[in-house]
């Protein structure tokens, strides 16, 4: 039975009863082409390692076992966990996880999976996190894995068209913030695809985008403290309308004269905002804050 189209997975629902959810975002894909793109987007092989991220009825697990050579799949609701199995048949290759993928830790399964492959002579070519996320928990699921630092080389996921769009925003943008620049600080971002509402079933109310980010090997920017460099991002754009002067220096212990001066020589016009700030800026700001806290012997600013 083909689950990525509109009769399979009526099908199917009806066979076994199911009743989709939309609290936890079941919108079905149901076009063959966007499932081929995303799954191509990640350039797998036999060597490469998928975890993939809420399979549904499996519409992009079925391609995905055709190609890598272990898929681990988590899916946090447990009446869609027969059809997808259904779906699927018995496959070696594949491993379901019930449980919501907040709680999973992607880490020890990497580190898990590689002693496996090891065991046998082989080793992980590459590591992906692929999947149609659940729309309401798009933000957490990238955040986790990026703040983490899961051992991940490439993120291939359709998620809403405006967060796609503010993921991969450049200052002066309006919609550049503190999720651009944290996904850009750890990945190189790119817009594969806009994705129509019209593939899924049922339909949502918003357009969908297909993104990927590669996980940076190196970091281009040095910051010699990444809490207070996120911290410094988040005051900056928690209120996006001040000057990053009196955004900035709401962080408890940093005195306005003293952070005026840091801008200035950063050569930062104290009176910009923001939205205007690249990732080098803040960079370079976040040093130079940081170089203060130890010169002035402070514990650090909240
Ligand atoms: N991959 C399928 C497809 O493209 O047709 C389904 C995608 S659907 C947009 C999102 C899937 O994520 C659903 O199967 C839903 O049950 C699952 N899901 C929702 N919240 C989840 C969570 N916290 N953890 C794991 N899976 C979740």
């Amino acid at each position: 039975m083909k689950v990525y189209t509109r009769s399979g997975i009526r099908e199917i629902s009806r066979k076994h009863g199911f009743r989709r959810s939309d609290s936890l975002g079941q919108n079905f894909l149901v076009d063959k082409n966007i499932i081929d793109k995303i799954v191509e987007s990640a350039e797998l092989d036999e060597n490469s390692l998928v975890i993939e991220i809420g399979p549904g009825m499996g519409a992009l697990t079925e391609s995905l076992l055709e190609i890598a050579g272990k898929v681990v799949t988590i899916e946090i609701d447990s009446h869609i966990i027969p059809l997808l199995e259904e779906n699927l048949g018995k496959n070696d290759k594949l491993e379901i996880i019930n449980q919501d993928v907040l709680k999973v830790d992607f880490s020890e399964i990497i580190t898990r999976e590689k002693m496996r492959w090891k065991e046998r002579g082989g080793t992980i070519g590459k590591v992906a996190v692929l999947g149609n996320l659940p729309y309401y928990i798009t933000t957490p699921i990238i955040m986790g894995i990026l703040e983490k630092e899961v051992a991940m080389d490439t993120m291939v996921i359709m998620m809403q068209k405006e967060v796609a769009e503010r993921i991969v925003a450049k200052p002066g943008s309006k919609i550049y913030g503190a999720l651009s620049i944290a996904c850009q600080f750890y990945c190189e971002t790119d817009y594969v695809a806009t994705v129509p509402r019209t593939v899924f079933q049922p339909q949502p109310k918003v357009d969908s985008a297909v993104l990927k980010l590669d996980r940076r090997k190196s970091l281009p920017w040095e910051v010699s403290d990444r809490e207070l460099f996120f911290k410094i991002v988040r005051a900056g754009f928690n209120q996006r309308r001040k000057t990053i002067l009196n955004s900035v220096s709401t962080l408890d212990g940093l005195e306005k004269s003293e952070l005026s001066d840091m801008l200035e020589q950063q050569k930062i016009d104290p009176r910009r905002r923001a939205e205007t700030l690249s990732i080098e800026d803040f960079a370079g700001l976040s040093n130079r804050i940081s170089e203060n806290i130890h010169k002035t012997h402070k514990q650090t600013y909240k």
